[in-house]
């Protein structure tokens, strides 16, 4: 197992090296030194990315210095970092401005300073050399790093190219970034730091990374990337120190931390991330739980195997692009077409499962006696499908309201339910609303999902959107009196069956709900 290595690191820079190095970024010396201060709060290991300044001398010259900034902060290790145009960055100078001004900021007091493979191929390599001796006599050591910012490639090609051109005086540390166009990619990547003889960081950018800059350090990698609280965002799919050692742990991951993960696109804004990972450090369990933003599957299923995953939630668009994939399914999930659970069992195959038809009928069941109930169920989709099977298999009766008369005629034979008429309703028991209507940014923020008039001695409404939590259903419902089941109750059912799946625990439903209401705030 490897965990937060400092193999092979000079022993002076491993002494002064947090585990996560925060980017700092700014137009001006002013402003990047301001900033710089505040991420100390966070992290005393800070990369300044020089090449965002204006000019970037005014860090050297003026009222505003690394100088200053390091001699008040003498607990800060700093990375400077300056990269050309050639590099992906923005200084305009020539590989030998580079390494010039790169100097400075070492005599200056950076700790680290960062030498892409453009610049590494522009030179000699003696000049390199010459270079990381005189920064070295500095007090600092190189850094040497490559990006690819369309692809993750040859990764071992790569830091063989950095090494080549590196060789005569090798640096302390190699970082090697490429970008995930699918899961799969973070694979490679981890593989490349733990197999590496020589200190590597790696991250894979973009959405899908995510992996990647969780698990670098579990790899055995001497630190991960992160940006400040609040702070701008200087690369794709970069995340916050805060997400990354308080919610996905980062700094805690070892050989032995499961792994779990909502599966999806876009992912970003899932509340499962903040409803998984508040349940496990709740009870002591040694998981962690991430966004796997998921452009394709053969990609997920290698992420799954390759880390292994030990469960996952599935999300749009893929509750049923999925199913092929699955060893096995359980009956109802089966009936309803669509999972959103899937469990890796101990042999490696997945299970999937449907959390969402439990979390239908369980908050209904509180509140009514299931069996014989009269429900209106508006929407024919995906959630309703659900409910629909859900609720015929707990004894109710069901009738399907749908803007698309086809799509209600077709669920209502295949669950054994009836058609819904607009003008003739009729009075329900109960009221669910499955379709969008309602939700904050669908368009039909507005829109009530049934006629007003169904809800007239209906005692119960449930209602599945979530954003925002008073919808004109719910604000309806309230006005008559009537009892409410709000979307993000059925949204911590569902998670709390999913959770209880995977760790054979009772699920602490209360926190669940708290952490939901604390994500939905943000
Ligand atoms: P879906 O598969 O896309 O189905 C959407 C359904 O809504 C379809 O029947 C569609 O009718 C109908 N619809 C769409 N726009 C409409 C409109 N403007 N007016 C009336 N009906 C409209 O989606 P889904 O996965 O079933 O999700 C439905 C809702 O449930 C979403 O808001 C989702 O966020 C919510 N949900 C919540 C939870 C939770 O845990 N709280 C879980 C799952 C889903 P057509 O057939 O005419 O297209």
């Amino acid at each position: 197992m490897a965990f937060v290595s400092k193999k092979n690191l000079p022993a002076s820079l491993a002494a002064r090296m947090a585990p996560v190095c925060i980017a700092v970024t700014a137009d001006d010396s002013a402003t990047l030194f301001a900033r710089a201060e505040q991420a100390l709060a966070e992290s005393t290991f800070l990369e300044l990315r020089l090449d965002g300044l204006i000019n970037p001398d005014s860090a050297l010259h003026g009222p505003h210095t690394m100088q200053a900034f390091t001699q008040k902060h003498p607990e800060a290790l700093v990375l400077a970092t300056c990269r050309r145009i050639e590099g992906g960055g923005a200084f305009m100078g020539r590989a030998t401005n580079q390494l010039m001004l790169l100097l400075k900021f070492a005599q200056a007091g950076a700790g680290l300073v960062d030498v892409e493979l453009e610049t590494l191929e522009a030179i000699a390599p003696e000049m390199f050399a010459d270079f990381n001796r005189q920064v070295q006599e500095a007090g600092a050591e190189v850094l040497v790093s490559a990006h690819d910012f369309e692809k993750t490639g040859d990764l071992a090609a790569i830091l063989e190219r950095l090494r080549t051109h590196s060789q005569l005086r090798p640096p302390a540390i190699f970082k090697v970034v490429s970008t995930a166009t699918s899961l799969a990619d973070n694979l490679p990547l981890l593989r490349l730091i733990e197999e590496a003889d020589v200190p590597v960081v790696g991250i894979c950018m973009g959405p899908a990374g995510l992996p990647s800059r969780v698990l670098a350090l579990r790899s055995g990698a001497p630190f991960t990337f992160a940006t400040p609280r609040g702070g701008e965002v200087t690369g794709s799919g970069q995340v916050s120190a805060e997400l990354l050692t308080q919610e996905y742990r980062a700094t805690a991951v070892t050989d032995a931390t499961q792994l779990y993960g909502v599966v999806g696109n876009p992912v970003a804004h899932s509340l499962s991330p903040a409803l998984h990972n508040a349940a496990f450090r709740a009870a002591g369990i040694d998981a962690i739980y991430l966004p796997l933003h998921t452009t394709d599957l053969p990609g997920l299923l290698d992420l799954v195997h390759g880390l292994p995953v030990s469960g996952l939630s599935i999300t749009m668009p893929w509750k049923v692009q999925i199913l092929p994939h699955l060893a096995e399914l359980d009956p109802l999930a089966r009936k309803i077409g669509a999972v959103n659970t899937v469990m890796r069992r101990a042999d490696g195959s997945l299970y999937g499962t449907n959390t969402d038809a439990a979390a239908i009928v369980e908050p209904l069941a509180q509140r009514l006696a299931l069996p014989g109930a009269r429900i209106l169920l508006a929407g024919a989709g995906g959630a309703a499908r659900a409910a629909a099977f859900a609720l015929r298999n707990a004894g109710a009766s069901v009738a399907i309201l749908n803007r698309t008369r086809a799509a209600a005629e077709a669920l209502a034979k295949e669950s054994d339910s009836t058609v819904a008429d607009a003008d003739a309703l009729g009075r329900f028991d109960a009221v669910i609303n499955a379709t969008p209507a309602g939700m904050m940014g669908s368009g039909f923020e507005t829109l009530l999902p049934v006629p007003e008039s169904a809800l007239d001695g209906s005692p119960v409404v449930f209602e599945m959107v979530y954003r925002p939590l008073e919808t004109p259903l719910v604000t309806a419902a309230r006005q008559r009196g009537l009892r409410v089941i709000d979307g993000l109750e059925m949204f911590a059912h569902q998670g709390a069956r999913q959770w209880a799946l995977w760790t054979s625990l009772e699920p602490p439903i209360e926190v669940m709900r708290t952490a939901l209401e604390t994500a939905l705030r943000i």
